[in-house]
């Protein structure tokens, strides 16, 4: 499996779009805001040939689904995330003009992700882990065989999601960390929703939160 990051908004959220050989692809947190971040992200899966089979939300804060709108009409195809991210979605346009962002909103599939679900594409299957504490409805992905973990804003290069946002909590995402991400083998390389990949062994030895 081949993984692109490309770094979108002044959030600096990380899209990532995970393909293999057989060409197809899912995008994950689209967060392209400006015209020619579009136009990168479409760019790079036209060059590459990619056939976009699914949308997926690590959760729903508006940084993380500025290009929803436009990326789901543009492949057809509606974004899938953990029912309890919703609200979020449903705020988005208030959400986005606190940070002056304006904001599309993405219509909405009536099919959702829950814990331990698995999306497939090509030959790669994702497992969804639930892991609330930075906000309701957090999903990371875990493609077991390649050891690729997306962790949305949950666990990041040296530390974690913030708490102080609505629905987040502390010891909440604490205990979802340790229970289901640092059981994960240490070679498990991490791609977060902000900043560069960690693997599980690096924070287990040097995240100071964990
Ligand atoms: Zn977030
Ligand atoms: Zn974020």
């Amino acid at each position: 499996m081949k993984i692109k990051t490309l770094s979108f908004n002044a959030f600096q959220v990380n899209t990532y779009i995970l393909f293999d050989d057989t060409n197809e692809c899912v995008i994950i947190d689209p967060a392209c805001y400006e015209p020619q971040e579009e136009e990168e992200l479409f760019r790079f899966i036209e060059e590459k040939e990619l056939l976009p089979v699914a949308l997926l939300l690590t959760h729903g804060h508006v940084d993380h689904i500025l290009g929803c709108k436009a990326v789901a009409t543009k492949y057809a195809l509606k974004p899938l995330m953990h029912h309890d991210a919703l609200p979020f979605i449903e705020k988005s346009q208030e959400q986005g003009m606190m940070f002056g962002f304006s904001v599309e909103k993405p219509d909405i599939s009536d099919e959702f992700l829950t814990e331990g679900d698995t999306i497939k594409f090509g030959h790669q299957t994702l497992q969804t882990i639930l892991a609330p504490g930075h906000a309701d409805g957090s999903l990371c992905f875990y493609n077991e065989p390649q050891k690729v973990l997306v962790s949305g804003d949950v666990l990041f290069q040296g530390s974690i999601g913030r708490t102080d946002l609505p629905t987040g909590d502390y010891n909440t995402l604490i205990s979802a960390i340790t229970d289901k991400l640092m059981v994960l083998p240490d070679d498990v390389k991490v791609f977060p929703g902000h900043g560069p990949s960690t693997t599980i062994g690096f924070e287990k030895e040097n995240n100071p939160f964990l």
